[in-house]
């Protein structure tokens, strides 16, 4: 029966899977009666029966029912909720690697218990991913005591917490936590130096509380972990200005033009690319203000730093704007999130762009902040061996789902038939009527206590209605970046007689809005007006009130545009008619919305011109909702694209850095670094010695010199005549190799000697995951320089991806071959010299933090002590 409902499953036909799965549903009601009457403790027993079921070899499909059954069995004894027949329908599409979309209300909190128990029981750890720590709390606080019956652990990771907290909670069967924490985690634990601060176990089971948001709407950006490091403030400033005179002010450049001669603007990519004309403008007038040197070019290697500045500083000019894409507040850039609309405190956008953005806002440029680390979310995703999410929204993205994920989408049916009326677009011509008709249609909502929520795609747009409204005394709750921490408590309460709510896109998402308010706060607002009355009464005050919403229709959701792509939409939308309620819906589009503007043709907006419409009329046109569902289906295209490319070029990177972190992995674990020192320095001076002397006898006695002056700076090893052997006027690159390595071993061992064994592995893990850090660091680095100037390989007629593939691979051979010179390098030092350990940690950490800007080596660094 399972096999049949895979293979339905990859003809992806809904009502297949739902009939297939309907069969399974019926086998876990027939269990009902039976499991009802067992006492609390047979019911708890059943856990290690499954369990032992599972240590035996069984599938986990093979006890779905009886586990399914118990958990819906405890769930009625211990939350006091049943789960719904489409609750199970969701449950079993949740274990079969698939997405259940369910709508909002439909009880996603409840459903996702049963494949969480059901996961848990093979001892492998489930993750429980929601978007924000107010959803993992909610909603780990809300299953806990059932889990607990069951006597399965579960624990809350949030982020700040210690490292023995945090390994407490991944080591419970099942851990509620953010996309961004275990991300994080993952990143931060290919950075320890000492594998027991290790805090993640195996990545087994991940189920995505609203999947969409966080495997679409987040992966245009991958996770950073960033250091800072010292940055030029006075370049930032001189960039910024020579870049504002002479390429914006100077060409008249036209706001709305996305190509000059210089450069050219994409838009919906958010990138910004140099001509080869601007180029060789920019360096002239580099040149001409002594940012050059006369006969340098911006080409050579030492100048290729300015690219990054440059185009930074277009960027900044262009396509980052104040109280759009952040706010100046407290003399500082605050980056505001284009999903949810809200501020970022902790975040700075990483390579100089966030300096770039504070040079222009003409404030403090603060250090930069550089890559220490970074994934996608797509990428961090995959490396769970079992994958499944939820979401009210995922149908419209289904085919993203299935060819990134291999993720089918399942639509789950209602409990309960949907009743919200939802009405045609109002389109007009200008912005200005738009917003008019909004008020009026609030002020319509208010005069008969109607609650309605307005959701908006940016602060501008809500400020604006906001201001309006207070115009006009109507009193409001706004939420936007600026009002983020109540926000849950005020989404929550959107749907109280009366209440009018002001919303970008995504804020409160995932919590409930109940019609008449939630009945706590209600208890807590009338404490005083019923404080004689029992609880009982006042639940039926409470009830009585949301009756009345519901007979003046529900919640009324107003949308002030259409968003990007539909899903957001139907996100808004989902807002109302929750569990088969009463409500309604409208959107406002002008044709001056920027979807409009971007996408649908100067052509049509003047033909609709010219058939006479009156500003303040709303046209019903078929053409404009055709061109509407058209422009949300091309940014959506878009959109899918940047993610698309996004993980391609990632794709490559991932390869690496699996590669690099299981290596990293390897010396973390192991118990003979001295071993592997060993290898790696003669790979070290066999290259060497191969380089110099690649043709026999040819220059030998130039090349030996060359050879010690060498060894003796970077290696710290004195290499005398002696140890070259020579025959018959021959001599051989083994030999002479053996007698480095073994200089190199003498010193080595007589450091050694000092400490004992497992202090001396300690010290050469630290200086080897040092250099291996730093180098990845920089790889990072020079990878982002790269990926921002690949497309000029386009203009030679050559693919921009094989030529990244290409470069990139090369770039990543070359850091392996440099991390082996540089361990060998550092060791040699460390067991030449009388240095102690924390002194030579200590100098090895300022050397590679100010590295970059100073000419020196690491032995002149480390002999004066008064350096920089
Ligand atoms: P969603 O995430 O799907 O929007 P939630 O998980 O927030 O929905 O649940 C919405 C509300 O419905 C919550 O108050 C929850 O307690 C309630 N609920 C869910 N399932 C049931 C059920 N089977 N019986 C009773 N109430 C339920």
């Amino acid at each position: 029966m399972l096999i049949k409902f895979f293979k339905n499953l990859f003809k992806n036909n809904n009502e297949k899977i739902l009939e297939e799965v309907n069969i399974i549903l019926n086998l876990i009601n027939d269990m009902e009666k039976k499991f009802s009457k067992f006492s609390d403790k047979k019911l708890r027993e059943n856990t290690n029966k499954y369990r032992n079921k599972i240590f035996n070899k069984n599938t986990l499909n093979s006890i779905l029912p009886e586990a399914y059954s118990t958990v819906r069995e405890a769930s009625k004894r211990v939350l006091g909720m049943r789960h719904f027949d489409v609750q199970i329908i969701g449950g079993i599409v949740l274990n079969n690697r698939c997405i259940a979309e369910m709508k909002t209300g439909e009880g996603k909190t409840l459903t996702s218990t049963l494949p969480i128990y059901l996961n848990s029981l093979s001892g492998n750890g489930v993750h429980v991913v929601t978007m924000n720590d107010y959803l993992a709390n909610r909603d780990y606080n809300q299953n806990k005591k059932l889990f607990e019956f069951l006597g399965v652990s579960s624990s809350l990771n949030l982020q700040g917490m210690s490292i023995k907290m945090k390994k407490n909670a991944y080591s419970s069967d099942i851990t509620y936590g953010t996309n961004n924490e275990f991300c994080f985690d993952y990143l931060r634990d290919n950075m320890i130096f000492c594998n027991s601060n290790r805090v993640q176990k195996k990545l087994n089971y991940a189920i995505i509380d609203e999947v969409d948001s966080i495997l679409i709407d987040e992966a245009r950006t991958p996770l950073v972990i960033s250091g800072f490091s010292y940055s030029n403030k006075n370049l930032y400033n001189k960039i910024n200005n020579l870049v504002y005179n002479f390429i914006l002010k100077k060409e008249k450049y036209n706001k709305n033009d996305c190509k000059n001669d210089n450069f050219y603007i994409d838009k919906k990519r958010k990138q910004i690319y140099l001509t080869e004309n601007g180029f060789l403008n920019i360096e002239n007038i580099f040149v001409k203000n002594n940012v050059l040197n006369k006969n340098s070019s911006l080409y050579c290697s030492e100048n290729i730093m300015f690219f990054q500045y440059i185009i930074n500083s277009l960027k900044a000019h262009k396509l980052f704007f104040k109280n759009i894409d952040y706010i100046v507040k407290d003399n500082k850039i605050l980056i505001v999130d284009e999903h949810t609309g809200r501020i970022s405190n902790n975040r700075r956008w990483s390579d100089g762009l966030h300096q770039a953005i504070e040079a222009k806002e003409k404030i403090k440029i603060n250090d930069e902040s550089y890559t220490l680390a970074s994934i996608t979310f797509q990428n961090y995703f995959r490396l769970y061996k079992k994958l499944s999410g939820m979401s009210g929204t995922a149908e419209t993205e289904s085919e993203e789902f299935k060819s990134i994920y291999n993720l089918n989408t399942v639509v789950i049916p209602t409990n309960k038939p949907i009743c919200r009326k939802d009405f045609n677009d109002l389109i007009y011509m200008t912005e200005k009527e738009k917003i008019k008709s909004i008020i009026k249609d609030i002020k319509n909502c208010i005069k008969n206590k109607q609650p309605v929520l307005v959701g908006t795609s940016s602060i501008e747009k809500s400020e604006l209605i906001s201001n309006k409204l207070n115009k006009l005394k109507i009193k409001h709750n706004i939420l936007n970046a600026k009002f983020h921490s109540k926000e849950a408590e005020i989404i929550k309460n959107a749907g109280m007689l009366s209440s009018v709510t002001i919303a970008t896109n995504m804020a409160g998402r995932g919590t409930d809005i109940m019609l008449g308010g939630s009945f706590n706060y209600f208890l807590k607002k009338n404490k005083k007006k019923y404080k004689f009355f029992s609880k009982k009464k006042i639940f039926s005050i409470w009830e009585n009130n949301k009756n009345v919403v519901l007979s003046l229709g529900g919640l009324h959701i107003i949308g002030a545009e259409r968003h990007e792509s539909r899903r957001i939409d139907n996100q808004l939308i989902g807002r109302s008619g929750r569990q088969g309620d009463v409500g309604s819906s409208r959107f406002y589009v002008s044709m001056e919305d920027s979807l409009i503007k971007i996408f649908v043709s100067n052509k049509i907006i003047n033909i609709i011109k010219k058939l006479g419409i009156k500003n303040n009329e709303p046209i019903n046109n078929i053409f404009i909702n055709k061109a509407i569902y058209n422009s949300q289906k091309k940014l959506e295209n878009y959109n899918y694209e940047i993610r698309a490319k996004l993980l391609e070029y990632d794709d490559i990177v991932n390869e690496q850095r699996l590669i690099f972190y299981y290596k990293r992995n390897k010396i973390l674990k192991s118990k003979n670094i001295t071993k592997i020192i060993f290898k790696i320095s003669i790979e070290v001076f066999n290259s060497l010695v191969n380089f110099y002397f690649k043709e026999k006898n040819k220059n030998f006695c130039e090349n030996i010199k060359i050879l010690k002056r060498y060894l003796k700076k970077v290696f710290n090893i004195l290499f005398l005549k002696k140890n070259i052997f020579i025959e018959k006027n021959m001599f051989y690159n083994n030999i002479i190799i053996k007698n480095i390595f073994k200089i190199f071993k003498k010193n080595y061992l007589k450091k050694k000697i000092n400490f004992s064994e497992k202090e001396f592995n300690k010290f050469e893990k630290i200086i080897v995951l040092k250099v291996l850090d730093k180098f990845w660091r920089e790889h990072l680095y020079d990878l982002e320089h790269l990926r921002s100037s690949i497309h000029l390989r386009g203009y030679a007629d050559k693919d921009p991806k094989q030529e990244y593939k290409k470069e990139s691979f090369l770039m990543f051979m070359k850091m392996i071959s440099s991390i082996k010179n540089e361990i060998i390098s550092m060791m040699s030092f460390f067991s030449s010299k009388k240095y102690s350990f924390d002194f030579f940690i200590l100098k090895m950490n300022d050397f590679y933090n100010k590295k970059l800007f100073l000419e020196t080596s690491f032995q002149e660094f480390i002999k004066n002590k008064n350096f920089y």
